[in-house]
């Protein structure tokens, strides 16, 4: 197997390359565009055939679908069966799989952050993307339903074992991995433990926003 993490600075977002080795197999998480190049060397490099292109969300701001990479590799773009991209793509529900070589990912659904987002569970290791941040949560002024949200990760991803490693969207101050047991126990977010005060804190407001007593985001893409 061959996993690997894409860091892009100025968005401090995480992408995901991850690949079958003996089958020559690979599939990009949450690939920016302005990256392609830098993704067709990594593939180039260990002589990889891209077959999907996964999207845990899309935001109706975003205009970079990563078709051209699909375009150009031949990969499929998959998406959550509630994503408003209307070009061509897979689109998976709850339970169903990705298979490339002998490795299979799972599709969890956990609309909140965008009413299309899921996460992707590949043998010990959850793809999360915005829906669950390390130490906290990410909130669309425009999109996301805190109430969601809330139900997605408490009963949906902290039911996961603990040992789990969580993968986000992006790093939280240069930290680019935690477990399900950190963030079920400490994460300031989730850890009052009452839907009720979720939804007090984080009632709408202008732009991306953590809890309070985090640090601010950084600029969102994803
Ligand atoms: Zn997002």
């Amino acid at each position: 197997m061959y996993f690997r993490q894409i860091f892009h600075s100025p968005s401090h977002s995480i992408g995901y390359l991850l690949a079958d080795m003996s089958a020559c197999d690979a599939v990009l998480i949450d690939p920016l565009p302005e990256q392609s190049e830098l993704l067709l060397a990594l593939l180039q490099e260990r002589d990889l055939r891209l077959l999907y292109v996964l999207r845990t969300h899309m935001h109706s701001s975003e205009q970079g679908h990563c078709g051209e990479l699909c375009r150009f590799t031949g990969a499929e773009l998959v998406v959550g069966t509630d994503s408003p991209y209307d070009g061509p793509a897979q689109r998976k529900g709850h339970g169903e799989t990705v298979v490339f070589g002998n490795e299979v990912l799972r599709v969890l659904t956990t609309p909140g952050h965008t009413p299309d987002s899921v996460c992707f569970l590949w043998r010990d290791r959850l793809f999360c993307g915005d829906t669950l941040e390390i130490g906290g949560c990410r909130l669309d002024a425009t999109q996301s339903d805190p109430g969601q949200l809330y139900d997605s990760v408490t009963q949906r991803l902290f039911l996961l074992p603990g040992e789990t490693l969580m993968f986000p969207g992006h790093d939280f101050n240069g930290r680019t991995v935690s477990t399900i047991a950190e963030e079920r126990h400490r994460n300031a977010a989730f850890s009052a433990g009452s839907r009720e005060r979720f939804l007090t804190a984080n009632a709408p407001r202008p732009g991306h926003a953590v809890l309070p007593g985090l640090s601010p985001p950084p600029p969102h893409s994803p």
